[in-house]
C-alpha cells in the first residue's frame, strides 16, 4: 500500500522548465512505441526543425523546442506515433509556409490532414469573439474537426503555450488566458481530459487574475500549513481502518486546484473558509465492489454528512467520469471530502477520450475519422447501460462531437448556428429577411460563391445584395431553414398573384372579344352585379381567380354579356371567332411549359388549363395531350406571340460514333450557337455508337434548326432528331 501527498498542478514555480530535446522525447517514447515508429517521429522532427530553422520563440529559445514539447505532452497521453509526428509538425503550415501537399508527399495523407486541421483551428483562434459566443465557438471547433486527434494536438499546443506564457506582453497574455478559460479548458473537460483541463484552468487563472491568484495561493498555503498534522492523522486513520478490514488501496491526499476554489467562491457564493477548510482524499482501489466496501468502512470511521453522498459509478458524469463522492465530519469538526474509484476509472477520469485511445491502439487499430470518438462514446454508452439507468446523459457529448449544425462567421466575427446542409441563402435569411430577399451571391472565405453553396463550419460568409434582386422559386430546392422557406414562399405567392391577375385579365378580354364585346362595353353596373352574384369582392380578385384557373374565362364572359338577351343571341349566332391567346413566355409562374414535349417559340402549341395551376403549354401532337383529354381538362387555344422573347429548354437526341472526345466536340458545337446545355444523358447503344440526349436552351425553332444544322456537319454525328415523347 502506497501513500503520497502529491501536488498535481504545479504552476509558475516549476523549476524544471520543460526544454525537451528530441533525444529526451525519443527516449521517453521507447516506453511504448516501437523503434521503427520512433524513427518516423524523428524523421518528422528533422523536417520540422529544418522548416523552423532560424525562428525563435518570444522567450528566445529555438522555435523547434515548442513542437517537440507538444509531442512530449501527447506522448505522456500515450497517443499513437502518427499523432506525435503531426504534433512535431503542427506549426509548419501556419508558420513556415510548407504546403499541405508537401507534407502528404513527404509523409502521408493522414499526417497532412492532421497538421492542416490544427492550422485551421489556429487560424480560428485569431478571430475575435464575444463572450456569449464562446459556447458556439467551442462547438464550431469540434464541428470542424474530422479527426479528434486534431483537437488533442491543439489542446497540447495550447497547454505548452500556457506553460510558457510569461514571455508575452500583459494584454496579449490576458487575451490568451481568457480564450483558454472559455474555449479550450471546457473542450478538454467535455472530452473528459481532466488533467489537461485543470492545468489549463490553473494557468489561465494565474495569468488572467494574477493578484487574486497570488492572494488565494498564499491563503491556501497558510491554512494547509496549520492543518498539516490533522491531515496526516486523518490519512493514517483511513489507511489503518482499511488495513484492518483487509481492503487494498492507495490513499492520496488531494489539493484542490486554486481555480476550482475560486470558482466555488464566486459561483456558489461561499466564503473562503467554507471552501478551503475541506480536506480532500482520493482512494484508488483495484475492483469495483471494493469501492463500495471502502465507502462503508469510511462511513464507519467518520460521520458522513447527509445528502452529500454521490454515486457517479452508477450514474457517470456526462464525460464518462466515475467515482464515489462523500463528505465526512472529521476530528475538530473539519470536513473531509473523499473520492473512491478503481484504477481504470482513475485513468478515464484523468485522460478521458485519450484513455480510450491507449486501449484501442494497443490492439493496433488505425484511427480514422471520428472512429476514436465513436469508440469512446460507445464505451460511455455501455457504462451507462451497465448502470441500468437510461437518462440521456450522452446527448450533449454526442451533439458536440457529431453536430447536426454548422457554425459560420459573419464578416464581423459573430457566429451563426445553422442546420447541417444550410446554404448561402439560409445564411442570408438568418441575418435578416431583407438581406435574404435581396441576395444575389456571397463571398465565402473571400471567394465568390453561388447562392446554392452549402456552408461548412468555420467559414466566413459575406452576403452580396443588389437592390431590385428578388427571391427565385428555385431557391426552394436548396434552402433548409424554415425562415428562408417561409420568406421565399410568401414572396412568390405575392408575385404569382400579380402574374395571375395580368393573365386572367388578358384571358377574359379574349373571351369577351369572342363574344363580340370589348371590356369597356361591359357596363359597370353589370360588372358589380356579377361580382355580387358570384361573391367576389373586386375585379382584380376575379382576374386572379381566372389566372389561377379557378374560374373559366368563357363562362365569366358569357355571363357578363348575357345581361342583355339581345347580345347573347347575337353572340350565339354571329359571335365572330376570336384568335387564340398569345403566349409571350414572360407570364411567369402562371404559364408553364410541358416537360414532356418541351415546346419552344415557333412550335404549334396548345394550352391545358387546370385549376390552381394556370396554363401549361404543350406542343401540338404531344402524346400527353390524349391523357388530358381523358381527364377532362380544359383545352385552350394558344399561339406564340410574334414578339415572344424567351429562352426555353428543349431536348435533342444525337447518335454518335464512339470516338474519343466526341462528346466534347458536340458540346462545343452547341455552345458555338450561343446555346447553353442544361443537361446531358448518354448511353451506349453498342460498341460502335452511343446516344446522347442534350437539354439545350434555345430562343426558338430557328435557333434549334441552326444547332441541328451545325451538328450534322460534325463527322462523328450519325443521326440527330428532336426528342419527343
Ligand atoms: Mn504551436
Amino acid at each position: 500500500m502506497a501513500s503520497a501527498i502529491t501536488i498535481p498542478y504545479p504552476v509558475n514555480d516549476r523549476q524544471d522548465r520543460p526544454r525537451f530535446l528530441v533525444s529526451d522525447l525519443c527516449i521517453f517514447l521507447e516506453s511504448y512505441l516501437s523503434a521503427e515508429q520512433i524513427r518516423e517521429v524523428y524523421r518528422a522532427y528533422l523536417f520540422s526543425a529544418e522548416a523552423h530553422e532560424g525562428q525563435r520563440r518570444k522567450s528566445g529559445e529555438p522555435y523547434i523546442f515548442h513542437p517537440v514539447a507538444v509531442a512530449r505532452i501527447l506522448g505522456e497521453m500515450r497517443m499513437d506515433y502518427k499523432c506525435l509526428m503531426a504534433a512535431v509538425l503542427h506549426d509548419v503550415i501556419e508558420d513556415t509556409g510548407v504546403a499541405k501537399e508537401a507534407l502528404a508527399r513527404e509523409f502521408d495523407e493522414e499526417i497532412a490532414e492532421l497538421v492542416d486541421g490544427v492550422s485551421k483551428l489556429t487560424q480560428m483562434g485569431v478571430k475575435n469573439h464575444a463572450e456569449a459566443q464562446a459556447a458556439n465557438m467551442r462547438k464550431m471547433l469540434l464541428a470542424m474537426t474530422k479527426d479528434i486527434r486534431v483537437i488533442l494536438i491543439k489542446l497540447a499546443d495550447r497547454l505548452h503555450n500556457m506553460r510558457t506564457l510569461g514571455a508575452l506582453d500583459p494584454a496579449k497574455t490576458r487575451r490568451i488566458a481568457k480564450e483558454t478559460l472559455e474555449i479550450y479548458a471546457p473542450i478538454a473537460n467535455r472530452l473528459g481530459i481532466n488533467n489537461i483541463c485543470l492545468e489549463l484552468e490553473e494557468l489561465s487563472f494565474s495569468h488572467y487574475w494574477p493578484w487574486r491568484y497570488r492572494c488565494l495561493k498564499n491563503a491556501v498555503g497558510r491554512v494547509r500549513g496549520a492543518r498539516k498534522e490533522l491531515v496526516s492523522n486523518v490519512e493514517g486513520a483511513i489507511q489503518g481502518r482499511m488495513r484492518q478490514e483487509g481492503l487494498e488501496g492507495r490513499v492520496i491526499g488531494r489539493q484542490k486546484h486554486l481555480y476550482g476554489i475560486y470558482r466555488k467562491m464566486v459561483q456558489k457564493k461561499r466564503s473562503f473558509s467554507e471552501v478551503v477548510d475541506v480536506y480532500a482524499f482520493r482512494i484508488i482501489v483495484d475492483r469495483l465492489d471494493t469501492c463500495y466496501r471502502v465507502l462503508g468502512t469510511i462511513h464507519n470511521l467518520f460521520k458522513p454528512l447527509p445528502g452529500r453522498f454521490k454515486d457517479y459509478i452508477a450514474i457517470p458524469k456526462v464525460n464518462g467520469y466515475q467515482s464515489l463522492h462523500t463528505l465526512l465530519v472529521g476530528p475538530n469538526g473539519v470536513r473531509i471530502e473523499i473520492q473512491i474509484r478503481t484504477g481504470d476509472m482513475h485513468r478515464m477520469a484523468e485522460a478521458g477520450i485519450a484513455a480510450h485511445w491507449i486501449y484501442k491502439s494497443a490492439v493496433g487499430q488505425v484511427g480514422g475519422t471520428h472512429t476514436r470518438a465513436t469508440g469512446w462514446l460507445q464505451n460511455l454508452l455501455e457504462m451507462q447501460k451497465g448502470s441500468g439507468d437510461s437518462i440521456e446523459f450522452l446527448e450533449n457529448v454526442k451533439i458536440d462531437l457529431f453536430p447536426d449544425e454548422v457554425y459560420v462567421f459573419t464578416p464581423k466575427g459573430h457566429i451563426l448556428v445553422l442546420p447541417q446542409g444550410a446554404s448561402v441563402v439560409d445564411f442570408a435569411y438568418a441575418i435578416h429577411s431583407g438581406v435574404g430577399n435581396a441576395c444575389v451571391a456571397a463571398r465565402v472565405d473571400r471567394r465568390l460563391t453561388p447562392l446554392r453553396t452549402r456552408l461548412h463550419s468555420g467559414q466566413t460568409v459575406e452576403i452580396i445584395t443588389a437592390s431590385g434582386a428578388r427571391p427565385k422559386p428555385s431557391w426552394l430546392n436548396f434552402v433548409v431553414t424554415g425562415k428562408a422557406r417561409a420568406n421565399v414562399r410568401s414572396y412568390l405567392k405575392q408575385l404569382q398573384a400579380q402574374e395571375a391577375e395580368d393573365l386572367g385579365r388578358r384571358m377574359l378580354d379574349q373571351e369577351l372579344l369572342a363574344a363580340g364585346r370589348a371590356w369597356e362595353q361591359v357596363g359597370p353596373e353589370r360588372l358589380r352585379g356579377f361580382l355580387a352574384e358570384v361573391g367576389v369582392a373586386t375585379v382584380e380578385d376575379l382576374w386572379r381567380q381566372i389566372g389561377f384557373g379557378n374560374r373559366l374565362p368563357r363562362l365569366v364572359a358569357r355571363r357578363l354579356v348575357a345581361s342583355d338577351p339581345r347580345e347573347l343571341r347575337e353572340t350565339a349566332v354571329g359571335g365572330r371567332p376570336v384568335g387564340p391567346l398569345a403566349i409571350k413566355g414572360s407570364e411567369g409562374m402562371v404559364v408553364g411549359f410541358g416537360k414532356c414535349c418541351r415546346p419552344i417559340p415557333g412550335d404549334a402549341i396548345v394550352g391545358i388549363f387546370s385549376p390552381g395551376r394556370g396554363i401549361v403549354v404543350h406542343r401540338q401532337g404531344c402524346r400527353n395531350l390524349g391523357d388530358f383529354q381523358r381527364l377532362g381538362q380544359n383545352w385552350l387555344e394558344v399561339e406564340w406571340d410574334p414578339d415572344a422573347q424567351v429562352d426555353l429548354p428543349t431536348e435533342i437526341r444525337v447518335d454518335v460514333g464512339n470516338r474519343r472526345g466526341v462528346l466534347a466536340t458536340v458540346a462545343a458545337t452547341i455552345a458555338e450557337t450561343g446555346s447553353n446545355i442544361e443537361n446531358v444523358r448518354s448511353h451506349e447503344r453498342d460498341d460502335l455508337s452511343s446516344t446522347i440526349n442534350f437539354l439545350v436552351i434555345v430562343h426558338g425553332r430557328r435557333h434549334l434548326a441552326e444547332i441541328m444544322r451545325r451538328l450534322r456537319a460534325v463527322p462523328a454525328v450519325m443521326r440527330i432528331v428532336r426528342a419527343s415523347r
